[in-house]
């Protein structure tokens, strides 16, 4: 983490896109329908590609990220219709510029 951000962060502050983008990860991984190194370095770029594409969604309410208003829970779905649209383009970018 950067000086900065090591002053005034706390830990609820969270980006939820995030975890979409690991879940979808996850889903492609255990489903076994993409061949493709799922070392750590090469997880992290794809992650960071997808990241770098779709909107993050911060939030510091715990509250809210166990029980999400309908606004949030609808911003939520519309991401992961982003993240899996885009998830499989992350994936062929890391497969032909791996550098583990
Ligand atoms: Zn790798």
């Amino acid at each position: 983490m950067g000086y900065y951000k090591d002053q005034y962060y706390h830990f609820d502050l969270e980006n939820l896109t995030e975890e979409i983008v690991f879940e979808e990860l996850h889903r492609i991984v255990s489903e076994g329908v993409r061949e493709f190194c799922t070392c750590p370095v090469c997880v992290q770029d794809i992650a960071a590609i997808v990241l770098n594409r779709v909107p993050p969604i911060y939030c510091c309410s715990m509250l809210e990220k166990i029980s999400p208003r309908k606004s949030l829970q609808e911003r939520l779905e519309e991401t992961r219709e982003q993240v899996r649209a885009i998830i499989h383009e992350a994936i062929d970018t890391v497969i032909r510029f791996e550098h583990h």
